[in-house]
């Protein structure tokens, strides 16, 4: 690709609304566009890296067995009121209706559409195992669609769904995906974690995430370094005994003693295990007199055990909130526990404070507004993203240090992820739901047993950038950048030498199979070498007049610290050994 023929458009400041750097770093790199809330141009530079993405997962899926297909983006209510996730599903589901009233979804998954396939065409067991699989558009009404790519309402997932005779087969076809995985997440080359995810009502170990690790991630995930234990925080937290509910309710009135409070004290005091005592918020009301003025401030540290999210308790839901309630100051926490914003560690509470621990957030809201209309659905763990000083991952580690693994090999830490994968064994489900069956070796209808395996192929670039960028720019793994080579010719227009040499080099890669992009719009260098680091591109040649003079050109690798001269002639091998 010669660069005057492409599409590159750079931006200095990102939009004030990009709070991450995946965000504002798209955004800046041109290969995004908002169109409206949550929804996305995918420009031609982000188009490419979303086609080699899809590219990979294309081809390991098809390596793994998995059949491609490609299913409506718009799906007719019937199936899914067959299934029953028409009424099930929250706002989540965008439900439209077509000119004659009849009510239809746009698909956030394809669970319905895949079964209705099954029942029609798979009659006999001789037809099994069969895996289908579509890379296609989704949309979920998130209720906070945010980090562009990240959390969008539309964007590009890659859904997989096996189809098998007894729940045996269905294990095998599971395991088969996991791999599956595990070769895509390694081509990216990314640092990720496969985690236990719960799996509902199969149980066992039939769900798992793909979570890139990346603090800005929006779930928490607890491993054991020492073993290879991995969960996301909900399946952790299943795992230990409920505390008795009335009791934790009743622990809201009850004060723990100033200065001696530990985390223990607080998990006894709430008639809870210890290690479910791990997330926490903290909060403050104002005191103020009858003027207005503000005299002091109250604390309240809040232990949580469900999904929250700070953001949500902070802005809007919680009726009330608005009258009074804020985030502590560091000086306050400070004050009040002797420790920084969101530390859960042992506590010693140098002032009285409140404490309140549930699951049920509903009874958290209810605590904190006295209200008993809230709407309140908490997801995502979002750790003190408001709070100043949000190292809560280190912070983290010192609450868990000490709490025993499930599988009795250490202690547990904390990190953060970005769910980029799922895979999931649904049993019967949908199968029951639909009365999809097959035909056994003695004529017997059974129901299938299915598998889910979702893939996000437009948040995988995004997570790709959390955990690869610098303070120039994207960094890509070679699998995703959306050039691997840029060729960039320093003074191009007035040199035929190197116009030559820019376009030879060009051509040779070309010809050896490198994605490589000649940079001929005649750019100074500086504005030049600024839009790749931006963009991200991780190989780098420059090609000068006064290099040439001594048969050198420039490599830089975009990670590396100063340019490498390398003899002209070997150029295009001394690239092809770095790919
Ligand atoms: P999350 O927990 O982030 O909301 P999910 O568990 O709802 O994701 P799944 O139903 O498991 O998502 O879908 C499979 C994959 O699709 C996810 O692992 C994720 O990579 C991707 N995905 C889900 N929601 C979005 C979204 N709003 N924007 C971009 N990708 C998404
Ligand atoms: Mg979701
Ligand atoms: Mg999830
Ligand atoms: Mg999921």
């Amino acid at each position: 690709m010669k660069a005057s023929r492409f599409f590159v458009s750079t931006l200095k400041e990102a939009p004030a609304d990009a709070e991450v750097a995946s965000h504002r770093l798209m955004m800046r790199a041109g290969m995004i566009k908002k169109v409206g809330t949550g929804i996305y141009t995918y420009m031609p530079m982000g188009l490419r890296v979303i086609r080699k993405v899809e590219a990979i997962v294309r081809e390991e899926m098809d390596r793994a067995g998995a059949i491609e297909m490609t299913m409506p983006v718009v799906q007719p209510a019937e199936l899914w009121q067959e299934a029953g996730r028409f009424d099930k599903m929250g706002p989540e589901l965008l439900r439209i209706k077509d000119r004659h009233d009849r009510d239809f979804v746009i698909q956030p998954t394809s669970e319905e559409v895949v079964t209705d396939i099954a029942r029609q065409e798979i009659r006999s067991y001789k037809q099994l195992p069969k895996n289908f699989y579509q890379i296609q558009t989704k949309f979920r009404d998130e209720r906070r669609p945010r980090f562009g790519l990240m959390r969008g309402r539309e964007f590009t997932m890659k859904d997989a769904y096996s189809f098998d005779r007894d729940l045996d087969a269905a294990k095998a076809s599971y395991q088969n995906m996991a791999q599956a995985y595990r070769n895509i997440f390694d081509r990216f080359g990314l640092r990720y974690r496969a985690v236990a995810a719960d799996s509902g009502a199969i149980g066992g170990d039939l769900s798992e995430e793909f979570q890139v690790i990346a603090a800005t991630g929006e779930d928490a995930i607890v491993y054991c370094p020492d073993s290879t234990y991995a969960a996301n925080m909900e399946k952790a937290e299943a795992l230990a005994p409920a505390g008795p509910r009335p009791a934790a309710v009743n622990a809201l009135e009850k004060t723990p003693t100033p200065g001696k409070s530990t985390c223990a004290d607080v998990a006894e005091l709430l008639g809870v295990p210890l290690a479910t005592t791990i997330k926490s918020l903290v909060l403050a009301t104002d005191i103020v007199d009858d003027a207005g003025n503000i005299k002091g401030a109250q604390i309240w540290l809040l232990l949580l055990r469900g999904d929250h999210d700070m953001n949500e308790i902070k802005v809007s839901k919680v009726p009330g909130l608005d009258k009074g309630f804020r985030f502590a100051t560091t000086a306050e926490i400070d004050e009040h526990f002797g420790c920084k914003p969101g530390y859960l560690g042992p506590l010693n509470l140098k002032k009285p404070v409140k404490l309140v621990a549930d699951r049920e957030a509903a009874v958290l809201a209810d605590w904190i507004t006295g209200a008993n209309e809230v709407d309140f659905h908490m997801t995502g763990v979002n750790w003190g993203r408001d709070l100043p000083e949000p190292d809560l991952v280190a912070d983290l580690r010192n609450v868990v240090a000490g709490d025993a693994s499930p599988d009795g090999k250490g202690v547990l830490a904390i990190e953060r992820g970005i769910e980029v994968g799922h895979v999931f064994v649904l049993g019967t489900k949908y199968s029951k739901a639909m009365n999809a069956t097959y035909l056994d070796e003695g004529g017997k209808p059974q129901f299938l047993e299915m598998g889910c395996y979702g893939i996000g192929i437009t948040r995988l670039p995004a997570a790709a950038i959390e955990q690869n960028h610098d303070e120039r720019g994207i960094i890509w793994p070679d699998a995703l950048a959306p050039f691997t080579v840029v060729v960039c010719p320093i003074g191009m227009d007035r040199s035929p030498e190197v116009k030559v040499a820019a376009e030879a080099l060009y051509e040779e890669l070309l010809a050896k199979g490198v994605d490589v992009l000649l940079d001929d719009r005649g750019e100074r260098p500086g504005a030049m070498f600024a839009d790749w680091e931006l963009i991200g591109v991780p190989h780098r040649v420059v090609i000068s007049d006064r290099g040439l003079k001594e048969g050198q050109l420039e490599y830089q690798g975009r990670r590396d610290t100063a340019a490498t001269k390398v003899p002209a002639a070997g150029i295009a091998d001394f690239i092809a050994g770095k790919l």
